[in-house]
């Protein structure tokens, strides 16, 4: 579904992104860690063109991910995005926060935006919030707000950026389990995030970057229990 081949990127100088190969299949889920800095946002927003790669070939679905016009609109209804802080749109309902893409951007008439966006709204289990403006919704809410928005553009893949990182610890639960419920439903997922237990648990794959590089690439248990490198090691013991 994805595949990566020699990605390079540049921001001035600074060379964030060093000849990344990355494959992942359809219905695979791929958590991406590593320390702060080491470009694991800038892979996420090279994946659907937010960030321009310098060089390389990123497929989606087989096809060059497109740059510009028609097709990178298109590229970003199939490649959905999940950030930390949840860009709702926050004048306008959950509900419609949901139904305005679809409507504007894939043509779908309003009625059955609206109940597209009921039944995603429902499984993320906040149908009853539909009504409300996204500020009376809670963040773990309003997160989830934004899975069902993404969801709505029937995405071949999702991507997470530190979904729960900008969230009250009591809310981080409630957000996981949505995307463990999605992974188990076979979406094809990439997920950035520190939450060791979430990668344990629904990670096909570990993938672990270090200084613009991936360094290790593993199974959970492998990858938890043996890393190979240095590097890794010295960042799990940081952060389990
Ligand atoms: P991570 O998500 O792993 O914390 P990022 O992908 O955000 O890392 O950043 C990788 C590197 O690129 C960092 O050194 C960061 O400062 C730099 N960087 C990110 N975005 C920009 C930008 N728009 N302009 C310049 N440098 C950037
Ligand atoms: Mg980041």
């Amino acid at each position: 579904m994805i595949q990566v081949q020699r990605l390079n990127k540049w921001f001035g100088d600074h060379h964030v992104l060093r000849d990344i190969d990355l494959e992942v299949a359809q219905g695979e889920v791929v958590v991406v860690i590593g320390p702060s800095g080491s470009g694991k946002s800038t892979l996420c927003r090279c994946l659907n063109r937010l960030e321009s790669a310098g060089s390389g070939e990123i497929l989606i679905d087989g096809v060059p991910a497109p740059v510009e016009g028609r097709e990178l609109a298109r590229l970003r209804a199939d490649v959905g995005m999940v950030f930390q802080s949840f860009n709702l749109f926050q004048h306008k309902s959950v509900l419609e926060n949901v139904m305005l893409a679809p409507v504007k951007v894939r043509g779908v008439s309003r009625a059955e935006a609206e109940s597209t966006a009921r039944e995603l709204l429902a499984r993320v289990g906040i149908a009853e919030q539909a009504a409300k403006l996204p500020a009376q919704l809670s963040g773990g809410q309003q997160q989830r707000a934004a899975i069902a928005r993404a969801l709505a553009m029937r995405p071949k893949v999702m991507l997470f950026d530190e979904p729960t990182s900008a969230l009250d610890p009591e809310m981080v639960g409630e957000v996981l389990d949505v995307m463990v419920q999605l992974a188990a439903d076979g979406m094809t997922m990439v997920v950035v995030t520190h939450e060791m237990g979430f990668a344990r648990r629904a990670a096909d794959r570990v993938v672990f970057m270090d200084d613009g590089q991936i360094v290790e690439s593993a199974e959970p248990d492998a990858f938890f229990e043996a890393p190979t490198t240095d590097r890794a090691r010295d960042f799990l013991a940081k952060v389990l």
